[in-house]
């Protein structure tokens, strides 16, 4: 049985059908390929092009047919990243050669992922395009941390915010108006910019001794992650050697990470690989 066909009595449904010429765009978690929608694995083994980006695992992508086209457009050993432009570019292109087009991109493409401007190209071009969700870092890698999103009697919402502007000339935020809300954030994207994240919430009178916490490479085997407070989260994801991808959540929620940030409790990403994986990284 080919992996759609398994797919399909899994779903008790027929997959739909990736038509030649149609890009879809696909959330593949946050990085354990456990994490991934049967959607998405129904779609990425439909794919005549992966489209993908720096954050998408190698066992993922080898879920491809064999001889699928494997176009990559994300940074790595610090080249600067593909531009937005050029990554719409090679969509329309592969879509009007007629190929099924995959556009893989880490956690969920519509939260922080640039779907919906490619969506809208797309769309603007006349290319059939569809979504098909991931679980996004900002809950999924939490959790695998022992983080939840929302816990009753703690708090009532939570914001999904991006720390790539703080302090900066783009920086939309009203951090104060965040600090004043007293409900947790969660931030995306924030290692470079977290010292001018925590200043400016700090500034707003967000008490110091508020919990926070940092996860790295969520629910790869590579994950670390740090608990400390508001005022000491900078030199806590510092001592430790945090860096990108990670999230950053701030607010009582992670509290919880002190009972649950343990092996037993985690989701099953991380277990060791399969013996004679020819997927993995060298
Ligand atoms: N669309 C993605 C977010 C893309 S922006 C999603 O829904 O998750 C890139 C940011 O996502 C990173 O800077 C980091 O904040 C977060 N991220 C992605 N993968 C991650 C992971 N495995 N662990 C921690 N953070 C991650």
């Amino acid at each position: 049985m080919n992996r759609l066909m398994m797919l399909e009595a899994l779903l008790g449904r027929r997959a739909p059908v990736l038509a030649p010429g149609h890009v879809w765009l696909v959330g593949a978690g946050p990085g354990d390929p456990g994490q991934l929608t049967l959607d998405a694995v129904a779609a990425i083994a439909q794919a005549e092009t992966l489209v993908h980006d720096e954050l998408v695992d190698s066992r993922i992508l080898a879920l491809a047919p064999d001889g699928a086209e494997r176009v990559y457009m994300g940074k790595r050993g610090g080249r600067p990243s593909a531009r937005q432009a050029d990554i719409i570019a090679a969509l329309l292109r592969e879509a009007r050669l007629g190929r099924r087009v995959v556009r893989l991109k880490g956690g969920d493409p519509f939260v922080f992922g640039r779907g919906a401007e490619e969506a809208l190209a797309l769309a603007e071009a006349g290319i059939p395009c569809r979504i098909v969700p991931g679980l996004t870092a900002g809950l999924a890698g939490l959790a695998a941390a022992g983080i939840p999103a929302t816990q009753r009697g703690v708090n009532q919402a939570v914001v999904l915010a991006t720390g790539h502007a703080a302090a900066g000339a783009e920086d939309a935020l009203d951090w104060a108006a965040m600090a004043r809300l007293g409900q947790p954030i969660v931030l995306y994207m924030a290692m470079r910019r977290l010292p001018e994240v925590v200043a400016a919430l700090l500034r707003a009178g967000l008490p110091p001794g508020t919990p926070a916490a940092a996860v790295a490479e969520a629910t790869t085997p590579r994950q670390r992650s740090v608990v400390s407070t508001l005022a000491g989260i900078v030199q806590a994801v510092r001592q430790a050697g945090l860096a990108a991808p990670a999230v950053v959540a701030i607010g009582g929620i992670v509290d919880a990470a002190a009972a649950l940030n343990r092996p037993a409790h985690r989701p099953m990403a991380g277990a060791p690989t399969l013996p004679g994986d020819s997927h993995q990284e060298p």
